[in-house]
């Protein structure tokens, strides 16, 4: 992908995150970002082809293997994104803070190198972080959303049932409440964008692929809003629902 998209998101005189070059590199390394835009996600990045390919997670990652975490894949960022940190300005793309949650190196599991494990939508590999260590799978599952994937925990001694995500960036609790309306604020008002970021797909290069995303945009661009009530169809009939109940408690 490159880091087209990434340039094109971000008015660089606004926001401190770095311009960043493709660099040619063999080292892999990985980080965990914690970042509180409109919502509160951690962006999953790991080394490769002279970039860090990207995921958006909502939850983050787990050490439990039963758990499958929904990771949405967003445009490539370049590698001194790794060690970004601090605030991005309200109003622009992803703004809220961001903090480094885990940091290191991984490797690959398997003969196919890492970057073809990605374009064949399954890849395997093992982290060396603080928080994060031992192996996990990622596959590809589009669906409902193209750029969707699952992230989860291999079963190894690095597994664990018990584990639990604890935030780098604590807010919600009563000495903390101040930063916590500030977040609260934030969050309402970046809503909107965040949305913009997890829709933000990076079209897999497939001709069939891109046929799709591009009937899914038409679909929705053509319907207008006010036939909500009469949607039926089994896809969307659950988020309807939902949306319709927001709106009627307003
Ligand atoms: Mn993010």
């Amino acid at each position: 992908m490159g880091l087209k998209l990434y340039h094109k998101k971000r008015d660089f005189e606004k926001t401190r995150e770095p311009r960043g070059k493709e660099k040619s590199t063999k080292k892999h390394r990985f980080v965990v970002q914690e970042h509180h835009a409109s919502h509160l996600h951690f962006d999953f990045r790991l080394e490769m082809e002279g970039v860090m390919k990207s995921w958006a997670v909502p939850k983050g990652p787990s050490l439990d293997p039963s758990v499958k975490r929904l990771a949405m894949m967003v445009e490539d960022h370049p590698i001194d994104y790794m060690y970004f940190e601090g605030a991005i300005p309200l109003g622009e793309y992803g703004g809220g803070e961001v903090r480094t949650w885990d940091i290191g190196t991984y490797e690959a599991v398997g003969d196919t190198p890492v970057p073809e494990q990605v374009r064949q939508g399954k890849l395997t590999f093992i982290l060396h972080g603080k928080k994060l260590n031992g192996e996990f799978h990622m596959v590809h599952t589009p669906g409902r959303q193209e750029n969707a994937w699952l992230l989860f925990k291999v079963k190894d001694e690095y597994a664990d049932p018990e584990w639990e995500l604890v935030r780098v960036l604590p807010y919600g609790s009563k000495k903390e409440a101040p930063e916590a309306d500030a977040l609260k604020k934030l969050e309402a008002q970046q809503k909107k964008l965040v949305k913009k970021q997890l829709k933000s797909a990076a079209p897999r290069k497939r001709a069939t692929t891109r046929r799709t995303a591009a009937k899914k945009t038409t679909a929705k661009a053509a319907k207008p809003k006010t036939k909500r009530t009469t949607t039926k169809r089994a896809t969307t009939k659950s988020k309807s629902t939902t949306k319709r109940t927001v709106r009627a408690k307003k």
